[in-house]
C-alpha cells in the first residue's frame, strides 16, 4: 500500500497506554499526566479488531509502545492475539526495560520478536535524575533477559543531551564490543514536556565527532528503521544514528500510528489525527475501519517541519504518541 507520494506504507506503531513508571526529563511532566478513564483507553480486543482490519491493506509489522507498555495489564496476551492475525509478519516492543526481566520469556513464547530498550545514561544516580523514578539496574537486567529469551536484536535508544550525557558515549559504544547490542543514538525532538531546550540538542554530527575511534559501515540489524549503522573494529554489536532534525528520513517514512485513545496519527510531529475509536465502538465494521486507514494515508504530511527550537505547541506530547 502506497501513500499520495508514493512511499510503502506496512508499519503500524501502537501506543496501549499514555502512563508510565518513569517522567523522563525530556518527556513527562514531574507531576505525571492526568490519566485517561478505561473508556477513554482502546480495550486491547478494539486494538486487534482495528489490526485485523487494516492488515490485509498491507500492515504486516507492528510495534506496541506507550508510555510504558508493560504497565498495562495484559499486554503478554495481547501480544499474543497480535501474532495469531493473518498477516502480521513482524511485532516488536519500544520499553523502558525497567520490568522487563521478569516477563522477557512470556513475551518471545506469545510471539514478540524484539525489543528497543530506551536507556539515556549508564551511571546509577544519573539514570535515576534523568528517569526521575527509575533504577538503572532493573534495565540492565531487562536487557540481559531479552538477550536470553532471544528477543533479537536487542537495539537501544539513547537521547543524546548535550551537557548531561554526551560524556558517556564511549561507554555506551564500548558496550557494543562484547555484547550484539544496537545502540542508537538519537537527537532529541521538541515534542517532550521537557526542562531542556535548544541548547541541549546534540546532532548525531556533534555525537560521531566525540568518537574517538574510526566507525566502520555496517549492515542494519532486523527490522532496521531509520538509523544509519557503524561498527566499530572488532565490535559484535554496533552503533546507529536516527536524526528526525539535523536529517529527517520522511522519504523512507513507511509508519502510521495508533494512540492509545483511538486516534490515527499519519505522522509524529503533525496534529493530524484521524478518530477510530467511535467507528470501533460504534461497530461500524472492517470497511469503515479501512476507509479511515486510507484517509489518514492519503493525507499524510510529506514531511515534518521539527527544528531543535521549534517548541512546545504541539496537541500531543512524546508519551501520547509513543515515539
Ligand atoms: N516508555 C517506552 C520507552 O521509553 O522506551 C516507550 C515510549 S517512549 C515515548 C519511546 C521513545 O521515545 C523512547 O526511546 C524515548 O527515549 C523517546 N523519546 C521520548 N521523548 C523524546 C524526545 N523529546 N526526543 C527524542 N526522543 C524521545
Ligand atoms: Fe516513560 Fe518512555 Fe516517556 Fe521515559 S520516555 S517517561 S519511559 S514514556
Amino acid at each position: 500500500m502506497k501513500d499520495a507520494v508514493g512511499r510503502e506504507i506496512n508499519y503500524l506503531r501502537i501506543s496501549v497506554t499514555d502512563r508510565c513508571n518513569f517522567r523522563c526529563l525530556y518527556c513527562m511532566p514531574e507531576k505525571g499526566i492526568e490519566p485517561k478513564s478505561h473508556p477513554d483507553i482502546l480495550r486491547f480486543e478494539e486494538i486487534i479488531e482495528f489490526v485485523k482490519a487494516v492488515a490485509p491493506l498491507g500492515i504486516s509489522r507492528v510495534r506496541v509502545t506507550g508510555g510504558e507498555p508493560l504497565v498495562r495489564k495484559g499486554v503478554v496476551e495481547f501480544v499474543r492475539q497480535l501474532r495469531a492475525l493473518d498477516g502480521i509478519k513482524d511485532i516488536s516492543m519500544t520499553t523502558n526495560g525497567s520490568m522487563l526481566a521478569s516477563v522477557a520469556e512470556d513475551l518471545k513464547k506469545a510471539g514478540l520478536d524484539r525489543v528497543n530498550i530506551s536507556l539515556d545514561s549508564l551511571k546509577p544516580e544519573r539514570f535515576h535524575k534523568i528517569t526521575r523514578w527509575g533504577r538503572l539496574k532493573d534495565v540492565l537486567d531487562g536487557i540481559e533477559a531479552a538477550l536470553e529469551a532471544d528477543l533479537t536484536p536487542v537495539k537501544i535508544n539513547c537521547v543524546a543531551i548535550r551537557g548531561f550525557n554526551d560524556d558517556e558515549i564511549e561507554d555506551f559504544i564500548n558496550l557494543t564490543r562484547n555484547h550484539p547490542i544496537y545502540i542508537r543514538f538519537i537527537e532529541l525532538m521538541p515534542l517532550g514536556e521537557t526542562v531542556w531546550g535548544t541548547d541541549h540538542y546534540l546532532s548525531a554530527e556533534e555525537i560521531k565527532a566525540e568518537i574517538k575511534e574510526e566507525l566502520l559501515p555496517a549492515s542494519a540489524p532486523a527490522g532496521a528503521g531509520p538509523a544509519v549503522y557503524y561498527r566499530v573494529a572488532g565490535a559484535i554489536g554496533a552503533v546507529g544514528f536516527i536524526t528526525p532534525i539535523s536529517r529527517h528520513f520522511c522519504n523512507a517514512c513507511n509508519r502510521m500510528r495508533l494512540t492509545a485513545d483511538g486516534k490515527l496519527k499519519p505522522c509524529l510531529e503533525s496534529d493530524l489525527e484521524l478518530d477510530v475509536k467511535t467507528a470501533l465502538r460504534e461497530k461500524r465494521g472492517e470497511e469503515e475501519l479501512r476507509r479511515i486507514f486510507m484517509e489518514a494515508l492519503s493525507k499524510k504530511p510529506v514531511c515534518h517541519h521539527m527544528v531543535p527550537e521549534s517548541g512546545a505547541g504541539y496537541l500531543r506530547r512524546m508519551w501520547q504518541i509513543g515515539g
